[in-house]
């Protein structure tokens, strides 16, 4: 689908419902306010529904007056936008209100996106949806301010690592490059998404540092959390965030997995790999999905079993 159609579809439409996924992350948070912002400063109706509270790492994101909690009852919307969402699970319990609006529109980054929305676009060569919400509010020839920039510069550096992982581009420098003329302040924003920790985070790396285990000669390693650890260290789910790098930023690990108990028969995955294993493809084995270097899946069994099954996927994979 060409990006024209969902602008035309943006622009004849006020009335505006967008979609981040499940267990925000910073792409998805910055991505789908920068939007909403935009689209109700040229006098549009958008709101940005969520299920889940934005974890605190994000708090200081301008824009958040634009987010609604999800309420469960027969309301819906003229058009909604799903962004940064591969599939329609990760729609969580929304899944129904987006089905409820008139037209559906899925904006996305993921090359396992499995077109789920009435009006897809997928592009899994930028970096983050914020490069392609970058691109929308461009064409559209809305005006973008500092929060708008902000929220956007957040998307990217997030799902860039900092603009160090292997999806960054010369566009994406180019994109963030365009963003820091509206006077953000990287440094500061690259220190609070990058570098300040709390200390329960602190205390729950070192937790979860000693679950590691390490397989096939040096080349897979696993983690752990679950609720008794996340207790003894007084972190919430969101501190999870970023702890499966511990195990990629081991010298010679290939594939990084960090498994966390959601329950007793679920167990959520985060994946990442370094050169070459396609961990997108581990993870759609499993009906979840993500990109070539970072991707999830949720298994619905108990932990040892899903590790084991997870392993012998991984391994398949790695030699
Ligand atoms: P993270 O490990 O940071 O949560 O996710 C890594 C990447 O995989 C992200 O792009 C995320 O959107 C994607 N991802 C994580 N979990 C799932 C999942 O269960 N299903 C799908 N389709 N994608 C996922
Ligand atoms: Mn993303």
């Amino acid at each position: 689908m060409d990006l024209k159609h969902i602008i035309n579809l943006l622009q004849q439409n006020d009335d505006i419902i967008i979609f981040p996924h499940v267990n925000p992350d910073g792409d998805c948070l910055g991505s789908s306010i920068a939007l909403a912002m935009a689209l109700t400063n040229i006098g549009k109706k958008a709101r940005v529904i969520v299920e889940e509270n934005v974890p605190s790492a994000y708090e200081f994101l301008p824009g958040l007056e634009c987010l609604e909690m999800y309420k469960e009852d027969k309301s819906n919307g003229q058009l909604a936008v799903a962004i940064d969402t591969g599939d329609r699970k990760r729609l969580g319990e929304r899944a129904r209100l987006f089905d409820r609006c008139k037209f559906t529109v899925n904006i996305d980054h993921h090359k396992t996106n499995t077109s789920f929305a009435d009006y897809n676009f997928i592009d899994a060569s930028k970096s983050s949806a914020g490069e392609i919400i970058f691109d929308i509010l461009k064409s559209m020839n809305v005006k973008i301010d500092k929060s708008i920039a902000v929220c956007l510069y957040v998307a990217i550096a997030t799902d860039t690592g900092g603009f160090r992982y292997s999806n960054t581009t010369a566009d994406t420098h180019r994109t963030a490059a365009k963003l820091m003329e509206y006077g953000l302040n990287a440094g500061e924003l690259s220190s609070r998404l990058f570098e300040v920790v709390s200390k329960s985070k602190v205390l729950l790396t070192a937790e979860v540092i000693k679950t590691l285990e390490i397989f096939s000669g040096g080349k897979i390693a696993f983690l752990e959390v679950n609720d008794k650890i996340l207790e003894s260290a007084g972190a919430v789910p969101g501190d999870c965030d970023g702890l499966v790098n511990i195990g990629r930023n081991i010298e010679g690990v290939e594939v990084a997995v960090l498994l966390k108990e959601i329950g007793n028969n679920e167990i959520k995955a985060n994946m990442r790999s370094n050169k070459y294993a396609d961990v997108a493809s581990i993870a759609s084995f499993f009906s979840g999905g993500g990109h070539a270097r970072a991707a999830g899946c949720t298994i619905y069994s108990h932990m040892n079993k899903a590790k084991s099954m997870l392993l012998a996927k991984v391994r398949e994979v790695v030699e």
